[in-house]
């Protein structure tokens, strides 16, 4: 069950949501940042749902968030790609990792989008083994000077900041990481190239270069080598944020379904009408246990497998469920369109932020 409050917050977000979905298919076929809806979001006040409210943020749960992201989904899963980074992985991460001063500096301004934030941690050689990571960040006067590149980098070319992950003590493995705030106004930051993605063509995914970035000790976040280990605490909060768009990936699949099924008259005939039940199924399985895994993370308590296995289960049913419409629709599904384009927005689900073997490898061993 969820609180009435969130509910309401939900009938808020859904309104704000309403007004994206125009322009969720033009983005998709331009394959531009969806940047007026990402303004909407910010115009509507929900920049900073999980940021305290002393740095600018409305200070709301993690469950809050998870209706925000599920809600965004339904209409635009571009839109909600680029706020599950900057206001949850990125906003997690500071909140969590960052000095004061830092906190001070960015949080108000990711609240209300005069800042957008990125989180780079994939590199060409290494994504699920990110701890094998290549960039090197040499310490020099007054800061590091950090050299390397970055891959698949979600809001890289729209970002004001990304949290870099680079090795400053290289001989000590993934515990000679530190994560470093890097403004991309930087002298030596540099965007290679905007993928041209299958789906979530509205966000931006970028590849970097880093050609001996300066970056002054006050931009080192959280302690020296410690950065691998507050980028996986950030992606436990980052993977409940994917679950939470696989949530409103199922909920729009079974919207689309549904109402299918009743304009074409298909309701009595148990080839459709099944396939819509087990839609609805798998989106009141997936959203209950990704709530509670959200519930999990505001409790306190060690919340790794529940966002691993949210992440997993909600992502997996999300392909499930977009394949399913696409059956009912036939043809109608496969030409240009929402449906059409939600099944290409839904692949990524199962990719970003650990994929879904990296899922199991998590939640193996946690409990072996
Ligand atoms: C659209 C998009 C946005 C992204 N945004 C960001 C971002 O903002 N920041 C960021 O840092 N990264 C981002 N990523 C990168 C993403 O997290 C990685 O692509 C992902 O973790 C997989 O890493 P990889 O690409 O190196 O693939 P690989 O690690 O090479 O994986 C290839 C295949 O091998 C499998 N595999 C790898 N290791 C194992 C293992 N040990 N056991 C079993 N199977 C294994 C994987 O499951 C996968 O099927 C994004 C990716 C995409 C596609």
């Amino acid at each position: 069950m969820v609180p009435r409050e969130v509910e309401s917050f939900r009938e808020y977000v859904r309104s704000v949501a309403e007004s994206i979905r125009p322009h969720a298919m033009t983005v998709d076929k331009e394959d531009r940042f969806a940047r007026e809806s990402v303004e909407k979001v910010f115009e509507a006040g929900l920049g900073g749902v999980i940021i305290p409210r002393e740095y600018g943020g409305l200070g709301l749960s993690t469950l809050h968030y998870v209706v925000f992201i599920e809600e965004l989904t339904k209409a635009c899963p571009s839109t909600a790609v680029t706020f599950a980074v900057t206001s949850g992985l990125v906003a997690n991460f500071l909140i969590n990792f960052a000095s004061e001063g830092l906190k001070k500096e960015y949080l108000p301004k990711l609240s209300t989008g005069e800042n957008i934030g990125a989180f780079g941690l994939t590199e060409p050689c290494c994504g699920s083994d990110a701890g094998a990571l290549r960039t090197r960040a040499e310490e020099v006067e007054g800061g590091f000077r950090i050299t390397g590149q970055k891959q698949f980098i979600t809001n890289a070319s729209v970002a004001d900041f990304v949290i870099v992950m680079a090795k400053t003590d290289p001989e000590r493995g993934k515990k000679g990481i530190t994560a470093f705030l890097v403004p991309t106004g930087s002298e030596g930051f540099h965007i290679l190239k905007d993928e041209d993605k299958l789906g979530w063509r509205g966000s931006v995914t970028s590849a970097i270069s880093l050609d001996g970035v300066f970056v002054p000790y006050e931009r080192v976040i959280g302690k020296r080598g410690e950065g691998f280990k507050y980028a996986l605490a950030s992606l436990d909060a980052g993977r409940i944020g994917i679950a939470a768009m696989g949530v409103g990936t199922i909920a729009r699949a079974f919207e689309l379904a549904r109402d299918y099924v009743l304009k074409k008259g298909l309701e009595k005939d148990q080839r459709y009408s099944f396939r819509v039940a087990d839609l609805l199924s798998m989106l009141e399985v997936a959203r209950e246990y990704t709530y509670r895994a959200a519930k999990v993370k505001d409790s306190g308590v060690r919340y790794t497998r529940y966002a691993a296995v949210a992440k997993l289960v909600s992502s997996e049913f999300a392909m499930k469920s977009v394949n399913i419409l696409l059956d009912i629709m036939g043809p109608d599904g496969v030409v240009w369109g929402e449906a059409e384009r939600l099944w290409r927005d839904t692949k990524i689900l199962e990719i970003g932020e650990g994929t879904s073997e990296i899922q199991r490898l998590v939640i193996a061993r946690e409990v072996l």
